[in-house]
Formats: C-alpha cells, structure tokens, sequence
C-alpha cells in the first residue's frame, strides 16, 4: 500500500499546468519558457515582473479554487468517498482541452484514484498525439 508516502509526492499536476513546474524545474521561465539569459535585469526565477504576477495569481486562484473544491465535494474522494491525501483533479485533463479552473472540470480525488485517472488522461492526451511534459514522465 502506498497510504504514508502518497502525503509526501508532490501533486505536479493538481497545481499548475504540468510545463509550469518542468520549466520552473529546469531554470526557465515557468510562464514563457525564456532561458535565464534572457530574462529581465533582477529577475532570478521568472522572465519579468509581469510572469512573476501571472504564476502568483494562478498560484492564489487555484488555491481559492481548490478549497471550494473541497468543500463542496465534502472532503471526500468522489470515486472511492475516502478522505485520505485528497487531491482536485481535473475531469477533463488541462492536456486534453480542459479547462484550467472551471469549476464544472474539477472533482476531489484521493490520491490513489488521482494516479489512476491521470494515467487515463495520459494515455488519452498520447492517442491524440499530444506530447505531455510531467516530472513523472521523466526518464
Ligand atoms: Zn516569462
Ligand atoms: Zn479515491
């Protein structure tokens, strides 16, 4: 069982559009992508100003969205009605067209349910041929 360690992963997907943690992983502008060379004089993490506002705005707005989300579904998982290392996940997949903060996309996953869905979405997002740029996905 993976019950303790599922706290521990950090959820890549359930914050930010996947490339928005990679990028901000490798160095580059979460928002745009621009390499550090690039990036505004005093900038160390975003290009300029404005990405900083955008990642910090989308960080606040998903967690106000986040709880609402919590609340509604009563703190439970909607698949399994566990209560344990909940997540929000996003019905139809931010890579397949979904959208980001709309809360018609969002349902309370538990963690286990979350991995499970999400490989769904995965294997949805690559029969399209979409590329899907995850942590995990890393070799
Ligand atoms: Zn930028
Ligand atoms: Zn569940």
């Amino acid at each position: 069982m993976q019950g303790e360690t599922s706290m521990m992963r950090p959820s890549t997907y359930a914050v930010f559009p996947d490339f928005w943690a990679e990028r901000k992983a490798q160095g580059l502008c979460p928002v745009c992508g621009k390499i550090k060379k690039e990036f505004d004089k005093h900038m160390r993490v975003y290009c300029c100003f404005e990405h900083a506002q955008k990642y910090g705005e989308c960080y606040k707005t998903w967690n106000v969205v986040r709880d609402d989300i919590l609340k509604r579904d009563n703190n439970h998982c909607v698949k399994c009605g566990s209560t344990q290392a909940l997540e929000i996940d996003h019905i139809e997949a931010f890579v397949n067209g979904g959208k980001y903060f709309d809360y018609n996309n969002l349902q309370t996953l538990c963690h286990k349910c979350h991995v499970r869905k999400t490989k769904q979405d995965l294997w949805k997002a690559r029969n399209k041929g979409q590329m899907l740029l995850t942590c995990e996905a890393k070799p």
